[in-house]
C-alpha cells in the first residue's frame, strides 16, 4: 500500500485516477480547491477508509507524508483557464514548486501533469518530445502554456539540483466520462449539444485537427509512467494518435447521437492550434503503452455518461 497524492483529484482525469489508485489499495490523499472539479466526480469514494478527501489550494504549500505525488491540478480547458490567466499561472509555478517542495521534504516521486499545448501551434507533425514548440508567450492562451512549460522547467531543475525523482507526462487531447457539463473543450460541447439538439459549435472552418484519447487509456499510461521500474522521467507523450479534423468529429457526433443539430461556425479563437497529434513512439518504447479504445467505443460511454447529466 503506497500513500499518494493526487492534485485537482476531484477533477475529470484526477477523479479516474482516484478511482484506480483506491481500488488498487492505495491509501489516496485528493486536495482540490474545487474550482473547475466537483465532489460529484469522487463522490462513491467519500468514506472510503483508504481515501481522504481535502480541500486545498497548491498555491499554498501542503503538507503530508506521503510516497508518491500526481499533480494534476490546473485548469485544462481554454474558457476555464482564461477565466482568471494570473491564477492559472500561479497555479503551475506556485503549485508546482510547493508540491516540487513536499516531494523533496518526503522523497516521494512527482509527476507532472504537462501537456501537448507546450507544443504550442506546432510546426513539426506529428509532435515528438524532442520538439521545442511555437508558443506565442504573451497570447490568451499563454497563461496556460507557458506556466506548464515553465512547470517542466522546475521539475528538470528540482531533479537536477535535488535529486528529486520525477516523471513529466504531456497529455494531449482527453475525453471520457466526468468531463464537467461547463467544460467548454470540444468533446462536452458537441456532445451536449447534439444530445439537446441544440445548433453544433465549430470555430473557424473545422479543418483543425486534434487526437482524442479515452480517459482510461490514459489513466493506464500515467500509473504506468509514475511506477515504470527503470525510473524514466520523461518528458513523454500520453495521447492517443488517431487524428481527426473538428469538422468530422462534429459530423461523428451527430451519427452516434442521431441527432438534428445543424452545424455552425463561429470565430477561431487567438492562437488556436492547426494540427496537433501525438507522436507516441517513446512511451512505445519506455512503458509499453500505447491507447487500445477506439473512438466509437470511447465517445459511447461518454454519450452515456452526458445523457444521464441533462
Ligand atoms: P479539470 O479542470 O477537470 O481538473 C483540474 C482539477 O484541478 C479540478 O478539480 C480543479 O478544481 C483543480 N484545481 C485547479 N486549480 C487548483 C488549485 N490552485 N489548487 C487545487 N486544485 C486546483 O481538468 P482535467 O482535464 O482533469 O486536467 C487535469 C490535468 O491534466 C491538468 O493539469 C491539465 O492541464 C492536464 N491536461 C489535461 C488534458 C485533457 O485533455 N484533459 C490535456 C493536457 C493536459
Ligand atoms: N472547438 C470548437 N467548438 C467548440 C469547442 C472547441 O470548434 O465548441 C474547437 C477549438 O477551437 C479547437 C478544438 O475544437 O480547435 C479543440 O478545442 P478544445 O477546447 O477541446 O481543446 P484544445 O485542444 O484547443 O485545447
Amino acid at each position: 500500500m503506497k500513500r499518494i497524492l493526487i492534485t485537482g483529484g476531484a477533477g475529470f482525469i484526477g477523479s479516474h485516477l482516484c478511482r484506480r489508485l483506491v481500488e488498487e489499495n492505495n491509501d489516496v490523499i485528493c486536495l482540490d480547491n474545487f474550482f473547475t472539479g466537483s465532489k460529484d466526480n469522487i463522490r462513491e469514494l467519500i468514506g472510503l477508509k483508504n481515501f481522504e478527501l481535502v480541500r486545498h489550494d497548491i498555491t499554498k504549500e501542503y503538507f503530508a507524508e506521503v510516497d508518491q505525488i500526481y499533480n494534476l491540478a490546473c485548469p485544462a480547458s481554454p474558457p476555464h483557464y482564461q477565466y482568471n490567466p494570473i491564477k492559472t499561472i500561479k497555479t503551475s509555478i506556485l503549485g508546482t514548486m510547493n508540491m516540487l517542495g513536499a516531494a523533496k521534504r518526503c522523497k516521494a516521486t512527482i509527476l507532472q501533469a504537462s501537456t501537448s499545448e507546450i507544443y504550442g501551434d506546432p510546426k513539426v507533425h506529428p509532435q515528438t518530445e524532442s520538439y521545442w514548440g511555437n508558443v506565442n508567450p504573451i497570447g490568451v492562451r499563454s497563461c496556460y502554456d507557458e506556466g506548464k512549460r515553465c512547470a517542466e522547467t522546475l521539475m528538470m531543475d528540482y531533479h537536477r539540483q535535488n535529486n528529486v525523482d520525477i516523471r513529466i507526462i504531456r497529455i494531449f487531447n482527453t475525453y471520457g466520462p466526468n468531463m464537467a457539463k461547463n467544460d467548454g473543450r470540444v468533446v462536452s460541447n458537441f456532445i451536449l449539444q447534439a444530445l439537446k439538439n441544440e445548433d453544433i459549435t465549430i470555430y473557424g472552418d473545422g479543418t483543425q485537427t486534434r487526437s482524442f484519447c479515452y480517459v482510461d487509456d490514459l489513466v493506464d499510461g500515467i500509473i504506468k509512467m509514475m511506477n515504470n521500474p527503470q525510473k524514466f522521467i520523461g518528458p513523454v507523450n500520453l495521447g492517443n494518435p488517431s487524428e481527426r479534423s473538428i469538422l468530422d468529429f462534429a459530423k461523428l457526433i451527430i451519427e452516434m447521437t442521431g441527432s438534428s443539430s445543424k452545424i455552425i461556425y463561429k470565430p477561431l479563437p487567438q492562437d488556436d492550434p492547426v494540427q496537433r497529434k501525438p507522436d507516441i513512439t517513446l512511451a512505445e518504447k519506455e512503458l509499453g503503452w500505447k491507447p487500445t479504445t477506439d473512438i466509437t467505443t470511447g465517445l459511447q460511454k461518454t454519450i452515456d455518461y452526458f445523457k444521464t447529466k441533462i
